[in-house]
C-alpha cells in the first residue's frame, strides 16, 4: 500500500483591533451593533471619496511581522483587487498584492508530541475586509459594518504536515496575538479565519500536487475535522486513480461534510493594479528598528525561560505562560515568595487559575495580586495558619481587597502558637480522657494521632500541628 505525505499551507485573515477602520474613522468593532450602523461614504464605497490610512493599523501590522521574524518592506504599496460580489460596495478591494508589508520569516509551533515544526511565513499583507450578506426568507441581505475593518492576511508556505500541526498553529498563532495585543483573535466573532490548502504526494516525494482549498473554516475543531475529512478524501481518489482537483470547498460543521464552491479564480481574474488614490507606505527605517526592539519576550521564548530559570516542568511552564498577564502575575509572585517557583507554580495552578474562571476575569484584574498570593504562602511557610486556611484567604482576599494578614489577624484565623494555651488545651484532653492515656502508657503508641486530633478539635483546627505534637508527648510520657 503507498504511503502518502500531507501538504498543508494555512492562510489566516486576522482582523486587528484598532479602534477604528482601515481606511476612514468608522468604528472598527461592530459586534452586537445593528447592521449598517458603522458605515460612512468611504467604507461604504460611494463615488468620489478618498481613503486616508490608519497608522495603528500599520503599526499593529508591522509588530505581528517582526514577531514572524518576517522582513518589514520600508516602502510596500496597496492594490487594488478586482472582483463583483454584493458585500463588497466598490467592486474592489483595497489589498497589497506584489509588494506587501512583510515577506519571509517563519513560526515555530511546539507539537504535544515533543517534536518542532518550522512553519515558514510566505507573507504578511494589510487590506480592508468585505461586507456580510445573509439569507433571510428568500431574500439577500447586505450589512457593510464589517466594509474596511483592517485585516492582516498571513499566508504560510506548505510546511505543515498533519490536521494536528494545523490545529497547533492556529492555537499558537491566536496565542500570540492576544500577548502581542494586536488582535482579539476570537475564531467565533471572526477575528482569526482560516482558509487550508490541502494536498497529498507520495512519501518521500518532494512533488508539489494539485491543492484543494477549504475556505471558512471557523473554530480550531473545524479547521481539524475539515483538513483530516479531505485528506481521507484525496487519499481516496488518488488510490482510486483520479486525479485531485483543484476544487475550492466549503466546510459545514453541522454535517461535517464538504461542499464544492466554484472552481477557483486565478490571479489573473481579479485584474490587480495598484491603488491611484493612496502613497506608497513609506517606513521610517529608525522606526521599524526601535519596533523590533521594543517587541515583547513572545510566549513561546518565555516558556523555555520558565523552564530554565525556574526549574519548571514544560506542562507548569505552558500553562504559566499561556497569557501575558497570567505569565507575569506568576513572574511577580515567585519575587515575593519565600518558597521555591514550582510552589507558586502549584498554587496558581490549582487555585488562582479556578478562581479567574469562575470569575471570568484576566490575571491582571485581580485583587488577590501576586504580592498578597505570595505573602499567604509566607503565612503557610512561617507557620502562621495552616494549608486549608491559606487556601480559604484566596477568595477571601478577592472579595475584600484587604492584606492576607490583616484578615487573619481579624478573623482570628492564626495558628496557636502560644505555648501555655497549647499545653491547657492537651491538659484538659488528657484529664477527659482517662482510658486512652493509660492504654497509650500501656505501650499503645498509635494513639498519639488520635489525641492529636482530639486537640486540634479543642483549638478549632489552629494549634500549631508541630508545637502540639512535641508538647503532647512530654505530657503523655509524663
Ligand atoms: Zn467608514
Amino acid at each position: 500500500m503507498t504511503e502518502y505525505e500531507v501538504v498543508i499551507g494555512l492562510e489566516t485573515h486576522i482582523q486587528l483591533n484598532t479602534k477604528t477602520k482601515i481606511f476612514c474613522g468608522c468604528k472598527a468593532d461592530s459586534w452586537k451593533a445593528p447592521p449598517n450602523s458603522n458605515i460612512c461614504p468611504v467604507c461604504s464605497g460611494l463615488p468620489g471619496v478618498l481613503p486616508v490610512l490608519n497608522k495603528a493599523v500599520v503599526e499593529k501590522g508591522a509588530i505581528l511581522a517582526a514577531a514572524m521574524h518576517a522582513d518589514i518592506r520600508l516602502i510596500s504599496y496597496f492594490d487594488r483587487k478586482n472582483y463583483f460580489y454584493p458585500d463588497l460596495p466598490k467592486g474592489y478591494q483595497i489589498t497589497q498584492y506584489d509588494q506587501a508589508l512583510g515577506s519571509g520569516g517563519y513560526f515555530e509551533i511546539p507539537m504535544p508530541e515533543g517534536y518542532v515544526r518550522r512553519v515558514r511565513i510566505h507573507k504578511l499583507h494589510l487590506e480592508e475586509d468585505a461586507g456580510k450578506t445573509k439569507n433571510d426568507q428568500g431574500r439577500r441581505l447586505i450589512d457593510f459594518n464589517r466594509c474596511g475593518v483592517p485585516l492582516v492576511e498571513m499566508v504560510t508556505e506548505p510546511d505543515l504536515r498533519s490536521a494536528d500541526e494545523a490545529a497547533q498553529y492556529l492555537i499558537r498563532l491566536r496565542q500570540l496575538l492576544r500577548w502581542l495585543g494586536v488582535s482579539e483573535a476570537d475564531m467565533e466573532k471572526g477575528h482569526l479565519r482560516c482558509d487550508a490548502n490541502v494536498s497529498i504526494r507520495v512519501k518521500g516525494s518532494k512533488k508539489l500536487n494539485t491543492k484543494t482549498e477549504i475556505k471558512n473554516v471557523n473554530s480550531i475543531d473545524a479547521v481539524r475535522n475539515a483538513i483530516a475529512s479531505e485528506i481521507e478524501r484525496q487519499i481516496k481518489e488518488v488510490n482510486a486513480g483520479r486525479q485531485v482537483q483543484a476544487w475550492t470547498l466549503d466546510w459545514d460543521d453541522e454535517t461535517g461534510k464538504m461542499w464544492m464552491m466554484r472552481s477557483k479564480e486565478t490571479e489573473a481574474d481579479y485584474r490587480y493594479f495598484r491603488e491611484p488614490d493612496l502613497l506608497p507606505l513609506q517606513l521610517d527605517e529608525a522606526w521599524v528598528k526601535d519596533l523590533i526592539a521594543d517587541l515583547p519576550e513572545l510566549p513561546l521564548e518565555r516558556r523555555e525561560r520558565f523552564v530554565r530559570e525556574y526549574g519548571l516542568p514544560i506542562y507548569d511552564a505552558d500553562i504559566l505562560t499561556g497569557d501575558l498577564p497570567l505569565s507575569t502575575y506568576y513572574e511577580s509572585a515567585v519575587q515575593g515568595s519565600p518558597r521555591d517557583p514550582k510552589t507558586v507554580s502549584n498554587w496558581i495552578i490549582n487555585d488562582v487559575l479556578r478562581i479567574l474562571k469562575d470569575l471570568g476575569i484576566s490575571a491582571d484584574d485581580l485583587n488577590l495580586t501576586p504580592q498578597y498570593l505570595a505573602a499567604i504562602i509566607k503565612l503557610i511557610d512561617e507557620n502562621k495558619i495552616n494549608t486549608a486556611t491559606g487556601k480559604g484567604l484566596l477568595m477571601k482576599v478577592q472579595e475584600t481587597e484587604k492584606a492576607p494578614a490583616q484578615i487573619v489577624e481579624a478573623e482570628g484565623l492564626g495558628l496557636v502558637s502560644d505555648v501555655a494555651a497549647i499545653r491547657a488545651a492537651i491538659q484538659a484532653v488528657i484529664a477527659e480522657n482517662p482510658g486512652e492515656v493509660k492504654s497509650f502508657r500501656d505501650g499503645k503508641e498509635t494513639l498519639l494521632g488520635w489525641f492529636l486530633g482530639q486537640v486540634m478539635r479543642k483549638t478549632g483546627g489552629k494549634a500549631d500541628p508541630k508545637l502540639t505534637r512535641q508538647i503532647l508527648v512530654e505530657l503523655l510520657r509524663g
